[in-house]
């Protein structure tokens, strides 16, 4: 699916280059000057090289961009002017352009990849800790304004260390990836879905009650625990829900409220399983 995302991407952005090109040799005899939008096409390839990039190779599309652009715009002037612009003219402005335009995408590429990284969790790609906090701090400005309540749900994996011990890290490792496309699939667009770090997962549910947040945990719960079973993980999930409104409380005081709550889900789970084994 996102191959064709980025082939239909690098068709929309080769478009973009020659829908410029059309326009600034076409108003070339005119004071208008179109030049100035090639930039347009070189951000784009940046953004694709750096949030949607696959594979090594795709890190390489604001080179090959920054390349046909200086190309397609020098070609234009070319044109325009033909026969006057003599080769050599044209050989050095292909280079002096492709090289800018080669450097400016890379750099924009690099400064996004890195803030990308800074906000994403390397295994699971949710958003980490730093990216909920920011989103969580928009959201309660939001409910300032508008007086309607977000929720939070906290969640921690039980018995995740006996499921590395007895089935390895790599088994460990899966059931966070197969917890995170659970917590996807089962939140909605506007939804934070995050990893903290280790077994600890935090989502913030926007405009959403207490109501509506327990069902939610309940729903993630029983689909973590079918899925669970099915895969021959001995583990289940432990959810703590807050609401609140407004900027009243701060996030740490809204986490220690779900912790608990948390805890408390968690202990009862633990008096079962001694029960169970009794
Ligand atoms: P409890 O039921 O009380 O929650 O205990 P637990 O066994 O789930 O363990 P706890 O939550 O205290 O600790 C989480 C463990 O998760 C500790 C660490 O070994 C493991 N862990 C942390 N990060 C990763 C990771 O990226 N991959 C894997 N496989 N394990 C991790
Ligand atoms: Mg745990």
């Amino acid at each position: 699916m996102r191959i064709i995302n980025n082939f239909w991407n690098l068709v929309f952005i080769v478009a973009e280059v020659l829908l410029i090109a059309f326009v600034a040799y076409r108003e070339s005899a005119t004071y208008y000057s179109f030049d100035v939008f090639y930039c347009v096409p070189i951000l784009h390839a940046a953004r694709l090289s750096s949030i949607r990039a696959l594979r090594r190779s795709d890190t390489q599309i604001p080179t090959i961009v920054g390349i046909f652009v200086g190309i397609v715009w020098t070609t234009g002037e070319f044109l325009a002017v033909y026969p006057d612009y003599p080769w050599n003219a044209w050989l050095l402005n292909v280079f002096a352009r492709s090289v800018t335009f080669t450097v400016i995408g890379r750099v924009i590429a690099k400064v996004w990849r890195e803030r990308e990284f800074s906000r994403r969790d390397m295994l699971t790609s949710l958003a980490n800790r730093l990216e909920f906090t920011e989103k969580f701090s928009i959201e309660q400005a939001r409910s300032e304004r508008s007086g309607k309540s977000y929720s939070l749900l906290f969640i921690d994996i039980d018995q995740f260390k006996s499921l590395n011990d007895e089935q390895g890290h790599h088994t460990g490792d899966e059931a966070l990836k197969a917890l995170s496309v659970i917590l996807t699939n089962n939140s909605r667009a506007g939804d934070v879905v995050s990893r903290f770090g280790g077994d600890e997962f935090a989502l913030l549910f926007p405009e959403t009650d207490a109501t509506s947040c327990s069902m939610l945990a309940n729903r993630i719960i029983e689909v973590a625990k079918t899925d669970f079973k099915n895969k021959g993980w001995p583990i289940a999930l432990s959810v703590g829900c807050v609401t609140g409104s407004g900027s009243s409380q701060s996030i740490e005081e809204l986490l220690q409220i779900a912790d608990g709550k948390m805890y408390s889900m968690k202990k009862e789970a633990r008096a079962q399983l001694r029960s169970d084994g009794d």
